[in-house]
Protein backbone atom coordinates (compact mmCIF):
# COMPACT_ATOMS: atom_id res chain seq x y z
CA UNK A 1 0.00 0.00 0.00
CA UNK A 2 1.72 3.48 -1.08
CA UNK A 3 0.19 6.17 1.21
CA UNK A 4 1.65 9.82 0.26
CA UNK A 5 3.33 11.24 2.77
CA UNK A 6 2.46 14.62 4.96
CA UNK A 7 4.22 16.95 6.51
CA UNK A 8 2.68 19.01 8.40
CA UNK A 9 3.57 22.45 10.44
CA UNK A 10 2.38 23.25 13.68
CA UNK A 11 3.00 26.86 14.66
CA UNK A 12 1.35 26.63 17.92
CA UNK A 13 1.29 30.36 19.53
CA UNK A 14 3.69 31.72 17.09
CA UNK A 15 3.71 34.40 14.29
CA UNK A 16 1.20 37.26 14.04
CA UNK A 17 -1.22 37.63 10.94
CA UNK A 18 1.11 39.51 8.82
CA UNK A 19 4.31 37.41 9.98
CA UNK A 20 2.23 33.79 9.30
CA UNK A 21 1.85 35.17 5.69
CA UNK A 22 5.02 36.63 5.26
CA UNK A 23 5.82 32.85 6.20
CA UNK A 24 3.68 31.04 3.96
CA UNK A 25 4.70 33.40 0.73
CA UNK A 26 8.40 31.99 1.00
CA UNK A 27 7.18 28.16 1.54
CA UNK A 28 4.88 28.84 -1.72
CA UNK A 29 7.62 30.16 -3.86
CA UNK A 30 9.82 27.33 -3.04
CA UNK A 31 6.83 24.11 -2.41
CA UNK A 32 3.85 25.31 -3.41
CA UNK A 33 3.24 23.81 -6.94
CA UNK A 34 5.28 19.86 -5.91
CA UNK A 35 2.60 17.20 -5.40
CA UNK A 36 4.49 14.67 -4.58
CA UNK A 37 3.76 14.95 -0.84
CA UNK A 38 0.40 16.65 0.77
CA UNK A 39 1.56 19.77 2.85
CA UNK A 40 -0.29 21.19 5.44
CA UNK A 41 0.27 24.60 7.47
CA UNK A 42 -1.04 25.30 10.97
CA UNK A 43 -1.36 29.06 12.16
CA UNK A 44 -3.18 30.32 15.14
CA UNK A 45 -6.57 31.25 14.55
CA UNK A 46 -5.68 34.80 14.41
CA UNK A 47 -3.60 33.73 11.31
CA UNK A 48 -5.86 31.19 9.12
CA UNK A 49 -7.12 34.06 7.27
CA UNK A 50 -4.39 35.80 5.38
CA UNK A 51 -2.28 32.48 5.78
CA UNK A 52 -5.50 30.83 3.65
CA UNK A 53 -5.32 33.80 1.11
CA UNK A 54 -1.44 33.39 0.63
CA UNK A 55 -1.70 29.82 0.02
CA UNK A 56 -4.67 30.20 -2.40
CA UNK A 57 -3.86 28.24 -5.80
CA UNK A 58 -0.86 26.22 -4.12
CA UNK A 59 -0.98 22.55 -3.58
CA UNK A 60 -0.60 23.55 0.07
CA UNK A 61 -3.35 23.24 2.66
CA UNK A 62 -4.50 25.10 5.21
CA UNK A 63 -5.02 23.48 9.11
CA UNK A 64 -6.30 24.82 12.62
CA UNK A 65 -4.71 23.39 15.83
CA UNK A 66 -7.80 22.85 17.52
CA UNK A 67 -11.60 23.58 17.60
CA UNK A 68 -15.04 23.15 19.93
CA UNK A 69 -17.34 20.04 18.78
CA UNK A 70 -20.08 22.35 18.92
CA UNK A 71 -21.64 24.14 16.11
CA UNK A 72 -22.19 27.36 17.61
CA UNK A 73 -23.10 28.82 21.20
CA UNK A 74 -22.10 29.81 24.38
CA UNK A 75 -18.32 29.12 24.89
CA UNK A 76 -16.45 31.49 25.10
CA UNK A 77 -13.25 31.86 23.52
CA UNK A 78 -13.96 28.46 21.69
CA UNK A 79 -14.28 28.18 17.47
CA UNK A 80 -16.19 25.23 15.54
CA UNK A 81 -15.62 22.94 12.61
CA UNK A 82 -18.18 25.34 10.56
CA UNK A 83 -15.98 28.70 11.16
CA UNK A 84 -12.65 26.73 10.62
CA UNK A 85 -14.34 25.64 7.12
CA UNK A 86 -15.37 28.56 5.98
CA UNK A 87 -12.00 30.06 6.20
CA UNK A 88 -11.04 27.23 4.13
CA UNK A 89 -9.55 25.05 6.52
CA UNK A 90 -8.98 21.59 5.37
CA UNK A 91 -7.21 19.65 8.53
CA UNK A 92 -7.23 20.71 12.49
CA UNK A 93 -4.95 19.01 14.68
CA UNK A 94 -6.56 17.36 17.99
CA UNK A 95 -5.81 16.16 21.18
CA UNK A 96 -2.00 17.58 21.04
CA UNK A 97 -0.52 16.83 24.66
CA UNK A 98 -0.05 20.81 25.09
CA UNK A 99 -3.47 20.76 25.11
CA UNK A 100 -3.95 17.91 26.73
CA UNK A 101 -1.35 18.90 29.68
CA UNK A 102 -2.42 23.00 29.85
CA UNK A 103 -5.65 22.77 28.72
CA UNK A 104 -7.10 19.62 30.29
CA UNK A 105 -8.19 17.88 27.16
CA UNK A 106 -9.44 14.51 27.71
CA UNK A 107 -9.78 11.22 25.37
CA UNK A 108 -13.56 12.00 25.78
CA UNK A 109 -13.22 15.29 24.70
CA UNK A 110 -10.95 14.88 21.62
CA UNK A 111 -13.30 12.18 20.18
CA UNK A 112 -16.27 14.27 20.47
CA UNK A 113 -13.87 17.17 18.20
CA UNK A 114 -13.17 14.24 16.31
CA UNK A 115 -16.16 13.41 15.01
CA UNK A 116 -17.44 16.85 14.69
CA UNK A 117 -14.13 17.54 12.70
CA UNK A 118 -15.63 14.70 10.40
CA UNK A 119 -19.23 15.71 10.26
CA UNK A 120 -17.77 19.01 9.18
CA UNK A 121 -15.69 17.45 6.58
CA UNK A 122 -12.56 18.55 8.37
CA UNK A 123 -9.40 16.08 8.24
CA UNK A 124 -8.72 15.42 11.80
CA UNK A 125 -4.77 14.99 13.03
CA UNK A 126 -5.21 12.81 15.89
CA UNK A 127 -2.07 13.26 17.95
CA UNK A 128 -1.22 10.40 20.22
CA UNK A 129 1.92 9.99 22.58
CA UNK A 130 3.47 9.34 25.93
CA UNK A 131 5.39 10.79 28.67
CA UNK A 132 8.41 10.30 29.27
CA UNK A 133 7.17 8.60 33.63
CA UNK A 134 5.10 6.51 30.68
CA UNK A 135 7.63 5.41 28.71
CA UNK A 136 10.24 4.24 31.73
CA UNK A 137 7.14 2.60 33.21
CA UNK A 138 6.80 0.34 29.98
CA UNK A 139 3.33 1.77 29.40
CA UNK A 140 3.95 3.67 25.98
CA UNK A 141 2.49 0.86 23.84
CA UNK A 142 -0.79 0.87 26.71
CA UNK A 143 -1.23 4.74 27.15
CA UNK A 144 -0.95 5.09 22.94
CA UNK A 145 -3.74 2.10 22.18
CA UNK A 146 -6.30 3.98 25.32
CA UNK A 147 -6.04 7.34 23.52
CA UNK A 148 -6.50 5.80 20.22
CA UNK A 149 -9.65 3.83 21.42
CA UNK A 150 -11.14 6.59 22.64
CA UNK A 151 -10.39 8.73 20.58
CA UNK A 152 -11.61 7.08 17.65
CA UNK A 153 -14.79 5.57 18.87
CA UNK A 154 -17.89 5.93 16.94
CA UNK A 155 -15.65 6.63 13.51
CA UNK A 156 -16.07 4.51 10.45
CA UNK A 157 -13.95 2.66 8.34
CA UNK A 158 -15.48 4.78 5.62
CA UNK A 159 -14.73 8.19 7.45
CA UNK A 160 -11.64 6.61 9.02
CA UNK A 161 -9.16 7.44 5.80
CA UNK A 162 -9.52 10.84 6.35
CA UNK A 163 -7.76 10.92 9.98
CA UNK A 164 -4.60 11.01 10.28
CA UNK A 165 -2.75 10.06 13.28
CA UNK A 166 0.22 11.94 14.74
CA UNK A 167 2.31 9.93 17.15
CA UNK A 168 4.24 12.64 19.39
CA UNK A 169 6.29 11.39 21.94
CA UNK A 170 5.75 14.13 24.41
CA UNK A 171 9.40 13.61 25.95
CA UNK A 172 10.30 14.23 22.38
CA UNK A 173 8.19 17.67 21.90
CA UNK A 174 10.52 21.04 21.38
CA UNK A 175 12.83 19.41 23.62
CA UNK A 176 15.45 18.65 20.69
CA UNK A 177 15.37 14.66 22.15
CA UNK A 178 14.18 12.92 18.87
CA UNK A 179 12.93 9.14 19.12
CA UNK A 180 15.33 6.74 17.92
CA UNK A 181 13.96 4.93 14.71
CA UNK A 182 13.63 2.10 16.69
CA UNK A 183 11.66 3.71 18.98
CA UNK A 184 8.96 5.50 16.36
CA UNK A 185 8.62 2.44 14.26
CA UNK A 186 7.72 0.08 16.91
CA UNK A 187 4.80 2.58 17.78
CA UNK A 188 3.78 3.33 14.55
CA UNK A 189 3.27 -0.32 13.27
CA UNK A 190 1.84 -1.01 16.55
CA UNK A 191 -0.77 1.96 15.59
CA UNK A 192 -1.22 0.72 12.01
CA UNK A 193 -2.00 -3.07 13.64
CA UNK A 194 -4.70 -1.59 16.16
CA UNK A 195 -6.30 0.43 13.39
CA UNK A 196 -6.35 -2.54 11.72
CA UNK A 197 -7.93 -4.09 14.60
CA UNK A 198 -10.56 -1.21 14.60
CA UNK A 199 -11.19 -0.78 11.30
CA UNK A 200 -9.96 -3.24 8.89
CA UNK A 201 -6.60 -4.03 7.77
CA UNK A 202 -7.08 -2.23 4.15
CA UNK A 203 -7.99 1.02 6.02
CA UNK A 204 -5.19 1.10 8.11
CA UNK A 205 -3.03 0.32 5.68
CA UNK A 206 -4.76 4.00 3.73
CA UNK A 207 -4.14 5.86 7.16
CA UNK A 208 -1.15 8.07 7.09
CA UNK A 209 0.57 8.15 10.94
CA UNK A 210 3.12 10.58 11.31
CA UNK A 211 6.04 11.28 13.45
CA UNK A 212 6.33 14.44 15.32
CA UNK A 213 8.38 15.65 18.22
CA UNK A 214 12.24 17.35 17.31
CA UNK A 215 11.49 16.23 13.71
CA UNK A 216 14.33 18.04 11.64
CA UNK A 217 16.09 18.21 8.13
CA UNK A 218 18.96 16.53 9.77
CA UNK A 219 17.14 13.76 11.31
CA UNK A 220 13.94 13.35 8.95
CA UNK A 221 15.40 11.07 5.91
CA UNK A 222 15.65 8.33 8.98
CA UNK A 223 12.53 8.52 10.02
CA UNK A 224 10.77 9.36 6.91
CA UNK A 225 12.31 5.77 5.43
CA UNK A 226 10.59 3.41 8.41
CA UNK A 227 7.88 1.92 6.62
CA UNK A 228 5.16 2.98 9.13
CA UNK A 229 6.07 6.90 9.11
CA UNK A 230 4.08 8.52 6.55
CA UNK A 231 5.57 12.04 7.26
CA UNK A 232 5.59 14.34 9.69
CA UNK A 233 3.99 16.77 12.65
CA UNK A 234 6.57 19.96 12.70
CA UNK A 235 7.14 22.40 15.17
CA UNK A 236 9.85 24.18 15.68
CA UNK A 237 11.08 23.35 12.50
CA UNK A 238 7.63 24.60 10.45
CA UNK A 239 8.50 28.42 12.05
CA UNK A 240 11.56 29.35 9.64
CA UNK A 241 10.77 28.38 5.49
CA UNK A 242 14.24 26.66 5.15
CA UNK A 243 13.78 24.02 7.61
CA UNK A 244 10.33 23.54 6.53
CA UNK A 245 10.22 23.17 2.71
CA UNK A 246 13.75 21.04 3.57
CA UNK A 247 11.57 18.98 5.31
CA UNK A 248 8.82 18.43 2.55
CA UNK A 249 11.76 17.82 0.23
CA UNK A 250 13.05 15.29 2.81
CA UNK A 251 9.92 12.92 1.92
CA UNK A 252 9.41 13.91 -1.66
P1 LIG B 1 8.45 20.07 17.80
O1 LIG B 1 6.86 20.04 18.02
O2 LIG B 1 8.71 19.70 16.37
O3 LIG B 1 8.84 21.50 18.11
O4 LIG B 1 9.04 19.09 18.76
C1 LIG B 1 6.07 19.04 17.42
C2 LIG B 1 4.63 19.21 17.87
O5 LIG B 1 4.41 19.54 19.03
O6 LIG B 1 3.69 19.00 17.08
Amino acid sequence: MIRKKLIAGNWKMNKTSGEAADLVKDIVAEVGRSNDVDVVVCPPFTSLESVGKALDGSSIKLGAQNMHPERSGAYTGEVSAEMLRSLFASYVILGHSERRTYFGDTDAFVNQKVTAALKAELKPILCVGETLAEREAGSTLKVVQTQLEAGLEGVTKEQATSVVIAYEPVWAIGTGKVATTEQAQEVHAFIRDLLGKLFTPAVAGKMRILYGGSMKPSNAPELLAQTDIDGGLIGGAALEARSFVDLINAAA
